[in-house]
């Protein structure tokens, strides 16, 4: 899981900030952009702030137009970094392009670092787009211009990959990705690039949008390409609410990989949608204290009990499909619906433990869980969370 900073990277305090709390909250790799002289000069110091915070998630420099100079310039943010990434689309133009693609690479092998060769079709090789264009309308029968476009992006990228490695890349350094911002093109794109290679592929939507927009496009076309096979990192691109966490795109991807059974990152909450049957907004809060309880808990829980991120809870509304769901689940409590009995039936791997009442219902049920936790995975040894992420990194 990948993710990316939105802070100047001259502004060596905000990004390693914002690095750790990436980091922190699951992204196992970082981008920052490095745009010119003063953020280039910044990347060491950031590496070397982030160590001392105990933070070692891999930093990948995002380069477009001057990523030659810069590396070169300043071989401290060279080696600082763990990857580069290289817009073929705007590495250079004309006859400057495959010089400074060139000097690129042999950084990245005087380094011994990986590239990321990342078409973005917003930055698309003109000449190449323009060249495949004419082709095909030169053709006996022509393919529509997003045939051609698609046909671009993927060519864009193969062919840079193989420029990489006739200057002396392995196949196993080099990553490609070839964003666009539609999930039928996302898909379409990169089932062209799985067929036609055997690269490491970073996928993601580009410009994927703000709130459920975003997410759900992102999970859409991610998903899809997962459920396929295809797809090494992945990335979702969130343009973040005024003042929001940046964060979330690493929780939205940890919860496509969770939600497809891929991954485990934090336990899961099965809550019915309510309905007609639950009147009150009981059932809502209680669904809502768990999952708060679990992100709060979360930090500590990874530290002493491993494997609880696997743990499956239920929060169901009534009768109907409470017992049914919450005896699928580790512990599950349903909860009374409008007209019946005001008691809560608890069940604990699948069988009903005990019924709770009263006023005291969520307080009562998060007890439950605490001590199910402790009595489960108690006798865990306790994970050094420091020693996990290096391991991770
Ligand atoms: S479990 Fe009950 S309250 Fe929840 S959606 Fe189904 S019928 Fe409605």
């Amino acid at each position: 899981m990948q993710s990316m900073t939105n802070t100047d990277t001259a502004d060596i305090e905000s990004t390693v900030t914002q690095v750790a709390a990436l980091s922190r909250a699951g992204s196992e790799l970082v981008r920052l952009t490095v745009d010119r002289d003063e953020a280039a000069k910044a990347v060491p110091h950031i590496r070397d702030r982030l160590a001392k915070q105990g933070v070692s998630v891999p930093l990948i420099g995002d380069f477009h137009y001057n990523g030659h100079t810069l590396l070169a310039d300043n071989p401290a943010a060279a080696e600082a970094l763990a990857k580069y990434r290289i817009n073929p689309g705007n590495v250079g133009f004309k006859d400057k392009k495959d010089r400074q693609f060139a000097a690129i690479i042999d950084t990245a092998l005087h380094w011994k670092k990986p590239v990321r060769i990342g078409v973005n079709w917003g930055s698309l090789d003109q000449e190449l787009l323009t060249r495949l264009m004419d082709e095909n309308a030169c053709a006996a029968e022509p393919r529509d211009a997003r045939a051609v476009m698609h046909e671009a992006i993927v060519q864009s990228a193969l062919i840079s990959a193989a420029r990489a490695e006739e200057l002396g890349m392995t196949a196993n350094d080099i990553i490609l990705s070839a964003k666009v911002s539609a999930v039928q093109d996302l898909v379409s794109v990169y089932t062209m690039l799985a067929a036609r290679s055997e690269y490491a592929l970073h996928v993601g939507l580009t410009e994927a949008g703000m709130g459920s927009k975003g997410i759900v496009a992102s999970t859409a076309g991610i998903g899809i390409l997962l459920q396929a096979g295809i797809g090494d990192t992945i990335r979702v691109s969130l343009t973040p609410e005024p003042g929001g966490a940046r964060t979330l795109e690493v929780r939205v991807a940890q919860e496509i990989l969770q939600s497809m059974g891929l991954r485990s990152f934090m336990p899961v909450v099965t809550a019915c949608p309510g309905c007609g049957r639950t009147t009150s907004t009981v059932f809502q809060e209680l669904a809502r204290n768990v999952q708060d309880m679990i992100t709060d808990r979360m930090p500590d829980w990874r530290r002493r009990y491993p494997g609880v991120e696997t743990l499956n809870f239920a929060v169901m509304g009534c009768i109907v499909n409470g017992p049914g769901e919450s005896k699928q689940a580790d512990i599950g409590i349903s909860l009374p619906g409008t007209g019946e009995t005001p008691s809560a039936p608890v069940f604990i791997d699948g069988e009903k433990a005990m019924t709770l009442r009263g006023p005291n219902i969520a307080a009562d049920f998060q007890k439950i869980v605490e001590d199910y936790i402790e009595r489960r995975f108690g006798n865990s040894k306790a994970v050094d969370v420091e020693t996990q992420e290096r391991h991770t990194a």
